[in-house]
């Protein structure tokens, strides 16, 4: 029996139960200044620039992952309740950033996870079937016991986005301290797509120290941005995308 059809044969509740009971425990990393310098010139060396960094290439469970053959399943809801919040912003030379004051959350699995921030990838780090977005939000939040959940939107080439504008609007173009930006709020509900149909995996942070404590919910429906969005992104970041890596005995599962 392969692994795909061991998974139809369990029960979807016990799948879920599972599902939930593996979540890796965590020691703050999120937040923590790292001291070794990096770059995306060379991600395929990150493991070696560092100790702290070394999981990066000796993981079994990173991130991105190429998001195909993924097993239908009825996965749960996911829960949001996002506010209103006043816009700070960061670019911290690797990605522009929005800081999350608390009040925001997300509930998946019956674990309730607290907005941190959200950041930008250009292009896409997750692929489907082999093929890239322009580019990628992910919102991370971490939950009492210190995991992460980040959820990815992807974000396709169409009509300007109003909200993003926003950011964009503010977007420092060179390494930055935190700018708080006066009387801009963002309505972080905007920034979902309309379908909360995803797919789900357990994987890594996408930059060092890589640590494998995330679990990944990346939507399948995009938002659109314009090409203008996509290029003055392009014009700070033109690359800032860790290439996919092996799934390895992982499974990825989506909504039925
Ligand atoms: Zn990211």
């Amino acid at each position: 029996m392969d692994r795909r059809s061991f998974l139809k044969s369990i029960p979807v509740g016990l799948a879920g139960t599972t599902f939930s009971l593996s979540f890796p425990s965590l020691l703050a990393v999120i937040g923590k200044e790292n001291h070794t310098e990096w770059d995306y010139r060379h991600p395929e060396q990150w493991g070696d620039i560092s100790e702290e960094y070394r999981v990066c290439k000796t993981g079994k469970q990173q991130s991105p992952i190429d998001l195909q053959s993924p097993i239908e399943s009825q996965l749960s809801r996911i829960e949001v309740s996002y506010q209103e919040i006043p816009l700070r912003i960061i670019n911290n030379g690797h990605t522009i950033q929005v800081n999350s004051g608390p009040g925001n959350f997300i509930s998946v699995d019956n674990q309730k996870f607290e907005l941190l921030q959200f950041h930008f990838h250009h292009p896409s780090e997750h692929t489907v079937n082999g093929k890239n977005y322009p580019m990628e939000i992910h919102f991370v939040h971490r939950n009492e016991q210190g995991s992460l959940a980040v959820l990815g939107v992807p974000l396709k080439q169409g009509q300007e986005h109003q909200t993003l504008q926003s950011v964009w609007d503010n977007m420092p173009s060179r390494k930055s301290t935190e700018r708080l930006i006066s009387d801009r709020y963002i309505s972080l509900d905007k920034l979902l797509p309309t379908s909360f149909d995803s797919y789900r995996y357990f994987g890594s942070l996408t930059t060092p120290p890589c640590s494998e404590i995330v679990y990944w919910i990346v939507f399948r429906e995009p938002l659109e941005v314009s090409l203008m969005q996509i290029q003055q992104f392009k014009q700070i970041f033109p690359l800032n995308a860790r290439p996919v890596q092996p799934i390895n005995r992982r499974f990825i599962l989506t909504s039925i």
